[in-house]
């Protein structure tokens, strides 16, 4: 099963995902009533974190359980650097511990749901998307919106690199597009596609 949390604040959108074990991708702000609300109904434990990239309004709601992050986001989520924009929202943090690097083609499986790990830098250098395949659902982190793009200037930022990311998101075949901010919606890459990155 796939439970959508959509955020009612600045923090992160958060999404549960259960089958053998249950991660949790994003858990937001720290504190988040949203999400607060629905672990406190759940009868299941968060077994993994995944963070889809290192900013603060998604990895802030991290605690010390096993947590994966990208490879190139995870020196900023263990030290709690300038990388993860945390100053935009405290006044100091500490980061945490990352129990797995995560790379490219990675697969977290959990059972009834296998997610794929797509690495979209472009909002952050270690940016990732996470594919179910079963259900041709992706989660797609601060990369994709209903109507946007993830901003590039952010430091590791790069707007060309975000534009490969999208070259590459044109082959996955996803149906429903879970973001990290907003609803969820339908692949509508080729609308995306063109308005940002074709100049005629
Ligand atoms: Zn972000």
């Amino acid at each position: 099963m796939i439970y959508e949390i959509i955020s009612q604040s600045y923090s992160s959108n958060s999404y549960v995902i259960t089958g053998d074990r249950t991660i949790l991708i994003d858990p937001g702000l720290p504190g988040d009533p949203t999400l607060a609300t629905y672990i406190a109904r759940s009868e299941r434990e968060i077994d993994v974190i995944i963070n889809t990239h290192c900013h603060y309004d998604h990895i802030g709601g991290n605690w010390n359980t096993e947590i994966y992050v990208h490879e190139d986001d995870a020196d900023a989520v263990e030290t709690g650097d300038m990388k993860t924009a945390y100053s935009h929202f405290t006044s100091s943090f500490e980061g945490f511990p990352v129990a797995r690097r995560l790379k490219e083609g990675d697969v977290v499986d959990i059972g009834d749901h296998e997610l794929t790990v797509v690495h979209t830098p472009g909002h952050t250098s270690g940016s990732i998307c996470l594919l179910d395949t079963a259900t041709r659902t992706l989660f797609s982190g601060d990369t994709w919106f209903m109507n946007g793009i993830g901003r590039t200037d952010l430091p590791s930022g790069s707007f060309k690199s975000m534009e490969m990311s999208f070259k590459k998101l044109r082959g996955i075949e996803a149906e429903h597009i879970c973001p990290g901010h907003g609803p969820s919606f339908e692949n509508n890459i080729e609308t995306i596609f063109r308005s940002f990155f074709e100049v005629i």
